[in-house]
């Protein structure tokens, strides 16, 4: 079994490492917030008072931190004090830059790494389901597939340094740009006096059909266990969506992409944020289309 460093113990980060205690490794783990060192105790996690003391005798070292400031601060912290042969594995979604700076410091200290962030939620973090989309050197990914499997529905290695935070920002856009569509054919439904039922049960079985629609469907009723059915609890908070969505549009004017309708999911998921959204699942977005107050 292996001892883990655990940094950033928040509502991803510590259901993924209560399921690590399960598969029997060592967890040492780290956050700012009390509360959540409170939580990790309760699950098992070795409490310690920052993060170099919590990577201290280490061999992988997983963060789950907010955005890609943070990743490179905690790297340039602890990369220098960091055990040799130690693996570094950032489960964050950030930046692909900033993934690829936070590789680049790993190195500097002879340590192996992988960005590999997860898609999958809160609840696939609980249930340990959750997937993987890894970048780093072969022999980095080779290392660290086994400790996440506990956390893990699926692992996949997308390529070199950056490549999992690449994978995650594309599939990310995909499903802005799928729940705003979903979400505009139902308005329309609406207004054509379609029912929702109907709706859904010939696009679910039709060329229309898409995840967006099938597992998160954005109109209560059809597809039980969506938010749509629970006052758009979160899920998947609009906040985060458009986090994404804005990764997916930095790294496209930094690549020469054309995302125009990643573009008009950002603006969409600005607007519907900025109108009282942010704390909602991100299908809510159905009810600021609709023109309804959230
Ligand atoms: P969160 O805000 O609940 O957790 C982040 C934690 O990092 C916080 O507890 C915070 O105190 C801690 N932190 C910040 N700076 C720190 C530092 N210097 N040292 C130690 N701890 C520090 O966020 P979350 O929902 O757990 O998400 C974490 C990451 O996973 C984000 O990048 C997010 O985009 C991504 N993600 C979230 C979901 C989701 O459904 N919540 C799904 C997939 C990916």
């Amino acid at each position: 079994m292996t001892t883990i460093a655990f940094i950033g113990l928040g509502n991803m980060g510590n259901p993924m490492a209560a399921n690590l205690v399960k598969a029997g490794h060592t967890v040492h783990g780290f956050d700012l917030v009390p509360e959540n060192l409170t939580v990790a105790k309760d699950n098992g996690v070795v409490v310690m008072a920052n993060a170099p003391a919590a990577i201290k005798d280490a061999e992988v070292v997983i963060t789950m931190l907010p955005a890609g400031k943070h990743v490179l601060s905690v790297y340039e912290d602890i990369a220098p004090k960091a055990g040799k042969g130690a693996l570094f594995i950032d489960s964050s979604t950030i930046d692909v830059e900033s993934a690829r700076k936070a590789h680049a410091i790993a190195a500097k200290h002879g340590l192996g790494s992988i960005d590999a962030p997860v898609s999958g939620g809160t609840g696939g973090a609980t249930a340990g389901t959750l997937t993987f989309m890894a970048g780093g050197a072969r022999e980095a990914f080779a290392k660290a597939e086994p400790i996440l499997k506990p956390m893990a529905g699926r692992i996949v290695h997308c390529g070199e340094a950056g490549a999992g935070q690449a994978a995650k920002i594309c599939n990310n856009m995909i499903l802005g740009i799928s729940m705003i569509g979903v979400s505009e054919a139902f308005v329309l439904a609406e207004k054509l006096g379609l029912s929702h039922q109907a709706l859904f049960d010939v696009a679910s079985t039709s060329s229309g059909q898409c995840w967006s629609l099938t597992t998160y469907c954005p109109v209560p009723g059809p597809v039980p266990a969506s938010p749509a059915n629970r006052d758009y609890k979160p899920g998947f908070a609009a906040a985060l969506m458009l986090k994404d969505l804005k990764l997916a549009q930095e790294a496209a004017q930094g690549a020469g992409a054309a995302t125009p309708l990643g573009a008009e999911a950002t603006q969409l998921y600005q607007l519907f944020n900025a109108q009282g959204g942010a704390g909602t699942d991100f299908s809510g977005i159905i009810n600021f289309l609709r023109g309804d107050a959230t």
